[in-house]
């Protein structure tokens, strides 16, 4: 059984969800700013489970959207690394 197949018009997937109604397939795409898994279930539109990030362009979700700012999960990850460095140049890191 393949659970995961591309599907060509945006980053993310079909997830194929078997359930007491039999095999129901959703969309799966992965919020650009928190990395989360988003499924849009068929007949639902994309509005109604995510949205578009005004900075980045990206589908996010829709917690995401309600933060209202754009940060990225990578962005974040390198801000992290930068203070990392930052505190070890200063000797006040491990
Ligand atoms: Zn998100
Ligand atoms: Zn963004």
């Amino acid at each position: 059984v393949t659970s995961l197949s591309k599907a060509p018009r945006h980053a993310g997937g079909v997830v194929v969800i078997t359930g007491p109604e039999g095999i129901v397939e959703e969309d799966a795409f992965v919020c650009q700013h928190c990395s989360r898994m988003i499924t849009r279930p068929g007949g639902v539109s994309m509005d109604e489970v995510s949205g578009g990030c005004g900075v980045c362009g990206k589908i996010i979700c829709l917690p995401c959207v309600n933060v209202g700012t754009c940060t990225p999960f990578e962005k974040r990850l390198e801000r992290m690394e930068a203070r990392g460095r930052f505190l070890r140049s200063a000797g006040l890191g491990g």
